[in-house]
């Protein structure tokens, strides 16, 4: 057994606002419909309905996830959705309407089949819905329940989790058996997660799915960064990162140095407003949490990349600690990008995106323990869980590409997370917006701190990130379910909502 999930599981191109509440319900859904294809008895099927528990009944109007119910029981998956199909397919289903059940049965359906249970909380996980499928007559044709365990996972009751496997995977159970890995291979934490990757499918296609989640990342930060107005419900939150990006456009046209720490939050905001208004979104680890990481890369992408790895050994932001690692990944030659042929820009793009590789690659080995030894979850683990493990991925991410070892990886990582503990989730409304928009753009600054103080050490330090997670895990366990995704504490109780 190892705490291994792949880059392609934690990293889901889908929908907005939440990987749990939306993306996670939506693949049960979709699941549902499918086993009933493929079983034939969709044929006998007259209605559908589902009830929604816990969290998700509490917040899942805010969340979409009823839309994403009604949408993933039509097909549609949130990979290859068109998200505009998926934001009111609830909302404004009609009344007297009916439902093409996986595109094939038309059955009954009325905006109440959709049942919330708020106060129903099943042992599994606070995320649970049940789906159910009638006949003619009124008997259950099927009926199934889900847990949606965070980050757009999810399990069918009576099944177990989920993992990685594969005879050739590096096994590893947390951080001290990974750098023991490391050592023990002299690789780096990308390298192992690369070995893995390809233990689960070919080198090239690794390669070209890490460079399409990086495309669909980049692609949210400049759908955010264009796009002006109000955000979907009843706060009425503007967006700020097209707004931002005009202002430091201007003051950078007018003479001003660049101002690589205010675009860091501008990205930041594209990605969690692009998310708050149910656009298409790289879940990493989640949707709540899903600036951090590509804000930290292009941060890096945008300002650090090309001085570091054009110049070998040019002295950047971190001086002396950048230098000709970043030259190379690692010997992988399959995770290697073209080397263009068209000049310096072309060899600048090609080494960006094997830096982008290693950034991925190096997270998803950090975020594999967070996901194993405690939670991705804000329902589960409140908002420590969710930023506080994005923040950590990022830090470590980082910290990789700018040529720190392992223990300094390891050392970014535990920074981030220690100070995102305890952190609780308190949407206001049950919306993704307040305060989980700003959240991230503080967070990526956290992430970039992190990276800093770690590459300034030698990676020796008093806290482990094995002893955070494992606290983080257990201040998840002691925190009160008001503070959990449930919107019943903190701001959603404390702010008016007008
Ligand atoms: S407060 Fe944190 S955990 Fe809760 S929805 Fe917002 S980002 Fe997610």
């Amino acid at each position: 057994m190892t705490a291994y999930v792949s880059a392609f599981d934690l990293f889901s191109i889908g929908v907005g606002p939440s990987s749990s509440h939306t993306v996670g319900p939506m693949r049960a859904a979709l699941d549902f419909a499918r086993r009933l294809s493929d079983s034939a008895s969709i044929a006998r099927v007259a209605r559908v309905g589902c009830t929604l528990y816990g969290s998700l009944g509490a917040t899942g109007i805010g969340h979409g996830t009823p839309d994403a119910v009604v949408a993933g029981l039509r097909g549609l998956a949130p990979e290859t959705c068109d998200p505009s199909a998926v934001r009111a397919a609830w909302t404004e289903f009609p009344v007297g309407g009916t439902l093409l059940l996986d595109s094939v049965q038309e059955v009954a359906f009325a905006k109440e089949d959709i049942v919330f249970a708020p106060r129903t909380r099943l042992p599994g996980h606070p995320n649970a819905l049940t789906i159910t499928a009638w006949d003619d007559a009124g008997d259950i044709v099927s009926e199934e329940t889900y847990y949606s365990v965070g980050g757009g996972f999810i399990r069918r009751d009576g099944e177990e989790a989920r993992v990685a496997a594969s005879p050739s995977l590096f096994a590893y159970t947390d951080a001290a058996s990974l750098l023991a890995l490391c050592d023990e291979h002299g690789l780096s934490i990308a390298e192992v997660a690369r070995v893995n990757e390809t233990a689960l499918r070919d080198e090239a296609d690794v390669a070209s799915g890490l460079d399409a989640i990086w495309d669909a990342m980049a692609a949210c930060v400049d759908a955010g960064l264009h796009s002006d107005g109000v955000l979907p419900g009843m706060l009425k939150v503007k967006r700020r990162a097209s707004v931002i990006r005009g202002q430091l456009e201007e003051a950078e046209s007018d003479g001003h140095r660049e101002l690589p720490g205010e675009w860091l939050g501008a990205f930041a905001l594209a990605v969690n407003e692009e998310n708050a208004a149910g656009g298409r979104v790289v879940t990493a680890p989640t949707n709540g949490a899903a600036g951090i990481l590509p804000a930290v890369a292009m941060y890096w992408w945008r300002f650090l990349a090309d001085s570091g790895l054009a110049a070998g050994n040019a002295v950047t932001p971190y001086g002396e600690l950048v230098g000709s690692a970043l030259l190379g990944f690692d010997g992988a030659r399959a995770l290697e990008a073209p080397a263009g042929d068209g000049g310096d820009q072309a060899v600048a793009e090609a080494n960006r995106r094997r830096g982008i590789r290693r950034f991925l690659l190096t997270a998803t080995a950090l975020g594999s323990l967070f996901k194993a030894n405690a939670s991705i979850s804000g329902a589960e683990g409140g908002c420590q869980a969710e930023v506080g493990s994005a923040c950590a991925m990022a830090a470590g991410g980082l910290t990789a590409v700018m040529g720190g070892t392992n223990r300094q990886i390891e050392n970014a990582a535990e920074i981030a997370m220690e100070h995102h503990l305890g952190l609780t989730c308190d949407p206001i409304g049950g919306l993704v917006q307040i305060p989980c928009i700003e959240r991230n753009a503080i967070a990526a600054s956290t992430a970039v701190t992190a990276a800093r103080l770690a590459l300034r050490g030698d990676g020796s330090h008093y806290v482990s990130l094995d002893a955070v997670v494992e606290t983080m895990r257990q201040t998840g366990i002691d925190m009160s379910t008001k503070y959990k995704e449930t919107s019943e504490g903190g701001l959603a109780v404390n702010v008016i909502e007008c």
